[in-house]
């Protein structure tokens, strides 16, 4: 189980140190690999491998203190029981036999009854395929619990890619360093996508124009030759006026567009519609800078797209990629291998749902679905014919939807139910595991087996224990199995190994002997995917008319959709607020790592001079954000990263971490996008004032 002993290329080592392979398991486009270093059953150090070539020796400041996050010293490291009320964090060891007996019996009670009453909460805690799904999703399908839409970060660009595209497909990361133009649309990338990061320096470095579209002025932003801060919500305005321009100009490549679109006359008479001044109005940008980045677009080649997740975040967020996803079909951009977009490349990886997840075992029975956005008033409603049974019980790993769900008010208020049983698998006392009924401890990513796909780039990782479970933790995988022998599920199923479930997820689609000798195998993917179209969509082309959509009464052509609140149609909450992610924490991972809190020091609000001196607002002075969901109370920061009109809530804090015990999405809405159903973090209007220092 573990590599035999390795010492090239990954600093001081003793000679009875062990070097362990694996893979980073954190919600992040990246996906490094690892090397652990190991030292009698104690893991020294974590460093990125260099043979991995998209790794390339370094990892982010965060993983880079895995170790510290291993053996934090407030670790969960036995089973739990409440013994306050629900929310007050107090809880006695417990046995993993009694706690999981129990567990068992609540939950056969419950599916007794109706097993949809029994709900699953998980999402990208780890994106590891195995510990995140492999053995639960066996679990509730044979359990029949109600399904879980697991939305939260990336459904409606997802659902936009997949409807002009495809599927979650784009360009391969490591051309973006052959790239002449590359517009880093709605990423902090220095910030949450180092290693793309460090080819666009490269690109730059060999005379390539970098262009940021971003409302804030991320630090990514400053080292671009020029930032565009666009109001959050405005993207696909934009998209439609650069298209505009590329046809005013002729900027385009005919021949791609007549062998490999649909729908081309339709998207021109669409495109038409948006003059860079009309869009200039609705992104409240110069209009200068659309015919800019539109003639450099439309006359630079190669010309590549790094689109991430921030943008769609909004109404019309799934619409906004569709429109973007259709700028490099437009001058031929996919042509080069260095042309083209990448917001994801997840739909590359042949990964076998089928085998690891199951969904046999439903045996025609059709669960209904919750979706992960809404839990805060799904939690609070109760049994009807349209929503079905009351949720009696809530099943939490990789996820802490306490702090990241939107409209946290109301999660708390269905997290404090003393009527629904929860059990939440954890590292930490988390916001979400203060309100558990039983907390079973997790492994982490050093302590379990797991096999990765990515999403910022084309390569399988597989990760290797690199030390033994702490304490008690144990596995997902292995608590669920747990649980599926108490309830008397007997498939053969629910007795693979993690071995055994590592092989099954890509299955004969990936060379397991690869992965287990080098830690990566690379899918072998042209260097171009789509330079001859061949696109994943049912006509090979990219669609820029959609007729599945047109016949589902939607709009056939991306178009812009104005935020649900648009900035000065309320006259309480004037400020637009977004919520990106702090730059030393990972969505609400790592928030408890002190060394880490500490260089991010106390939860932010970046706030422009001129909004802040109309509110009389200093630097450093504590602020309380509010509007009608709830209020939020943090340290003012006036700076040049807000542009006007906008504020910026760095996440994701722990609410407990706070200054006053909520964080940003006690102000977010649970309502959800034009697309995929995901969440409008970004599509949120607020108030500031100054506030009195809590106490
Ligand atoms: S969080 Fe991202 S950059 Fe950091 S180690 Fe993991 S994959 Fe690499």
């Amino acid at each position: 189980m573990i590599d035999t002993p390795t010492h090239g290329g990954c600093g001081p080592t003793n000679p009875v140190d062990t070097v362990v392979r694996g893979a980073c398991p954190h919600d992040c486009p990246d996906t490094c690999a690892l090397l652990t270093t190991v030292h009698n059953g104690v893991a020294l150090r974590v460093q990125g491998n260099p043979a991995h070539r998209h790794t390339d020796g370094a990892l982010c400041t965060k993983v880079s203190r895995y170790t510290e996050r291993s053996y934090h010293p407030e670790r969960i490291l036995q089973p739990l029981k409440r013994t306050g009320p629900k929310g007050s964090g107090q809880f006695a060891p417990v046995g993993w036999d009694e706690a999981l007996d129990d567990i068992a019996a609540r939950l056969k009670a419950i599916a007794a009854r109706d097993p949809q009453a029994i709900l699953p909460y998980s999402y990208a805690g780890t994106m590891g395929l195995v510990q995140s799904e492999g053995m639960a999703a066996r679990f509730f399908h044979q359990l029949g619990a109600s399904h879980l839409e697991r939305t939260i970060c990336a459904a409606a660009g997802g659902e936009g890619l997949v409807t002009t595209l495809g599927a979650k497909v784009g360009m391969k990361v490591e051309f973006f360093a052959e790239a002449q133009l590359i517009v880093i649309w709605g990423s902090n990338s220095i910030a949450s996508n180092l290693h793309f990061w460090r080819l666009a320096q490269q690109a730059k470095r060999d005379g390539a124009r970098l262009v940021c579209i971003d409302p804030r002025r991320s630090e990514t932003a400053d080292k671009c030759h020029e930032h565009i801060a666009l109001r959050p919500g405005t993207d696909a305005a934009l998209a439609l006026a650069l298209m505009h321009e590329l046809i005013t100009h002729d900027w385009l490549d005919h021949d791609y567009i007549a062998q490999h679109t649909l729908g081309w006359d339709a998207l021109r008479e669409r495109a038409q519609q948006w003059p860079p001044e009309r869009a200039a109005e609705a992104c409240g940008i110069p209009v200068q800078q659309i015919t800019d980045l539109a003639r450099a677009y439309g006359t630079t080649k190669p010309a590549a797209i790094r689109l991430n997740y921030g943008m769609q975040r909004v109404r019309g967020g799934g619409n906004a990629v569709r429109a973007i996803a259709c700028l490099p079909a437009l001058v031929g951009a996919w042509r080069h291998r260095a042309g083209g977009l990448l917001l994801s490349a997840s739909g590359h990886f042949p990964v076998q749902r089928g085998a690891l997840h199951r969904p046999d075992l439903l045996a025609g029975r059709q669960p209904r679905t919750i979706n992960m956005i809404t839990i805060g008033d799904d939690l609070l409603r109760d049994s009807s014919p349209a929503f079905g049974p009351k949720i009696e019980a809530l099943i939490v790993y990789n996820s802490n939807p306490v702090a990241v769900a939107p409209e946290s008010g109301q999660v708390v208020k269905g997290f404090e139910r003393e009527d629904l049983f929860t059990v939440v698998l954890e590292h930490f006392q988390t916001d979400t595991a203060d309100h558990a009924d039983y907390i079973l401890p997790a492994t982490t990513q050093l302590e379990h087996w797991d096999v990765h796909a990515s999403y910022g780039h084309t390569d399988v990782l597989l990760n290797r224990p690199a030390i033994e479970p702490l304490g008690q933790a144990r596995s997902n995988t292995d608590i669920f199995r747990a649980l599926a022998a108490r309830l008397g599920f007997d498939d053969p199923c629910f007795s693979d190994s993690d071995e055994t479930l590592c092989r099954t997820a890509f299955g004969d689609q990936v060379d397991f002997q690869t992965l287990l000798d080098q830690g990566f195998a690379t899918l072998p993917l042209p260097d171009a995917p789509f330079a001859q179209g061949g696109f994943p969509t049912p006509s090979s082309r990219c669609t820029f008319f959609n007729a599945g959509l047109a016949a589902m009464g939607l709009d056939g052509l991306p178009d812009h959709l104005p935020n649900f609140e648009t900035p000065g149609s309320s006259a309480r909450y004037p400020l637009a607020m977004i919520s990106p992610p702090a730059r030393n924490f990972l969505n609400s991972s790592f928030v408890n790592v002190k060394s880490l809190r500490d260089i991010e020091g106390e939860p932010v609000l970046e706030l422009h001079a001129a909004d802040a001196s109309a509110r009389g607002i200093q630097s450093g002075q504590v602020v309380r954000v509010f509007n009608d969901r709830g209020e939020y109370v943090c340290k003012a920061e006036v700076s040049k990263r807000a542009r006007p009109g906008v504020v910026n809530g760095l996440g994701i804090w722990w609410r407990k971490l706070g200054l006053a015990g909520t964080n940003v999405n006690q102000l977010t809405s649970q309502r959800l996008t034009d697309l995929g159903r995901g969440p409008v973090f970004y599509d949120c209007l607020v108030e500031v004032e100054p506030a009195a220092s809590p106490t």
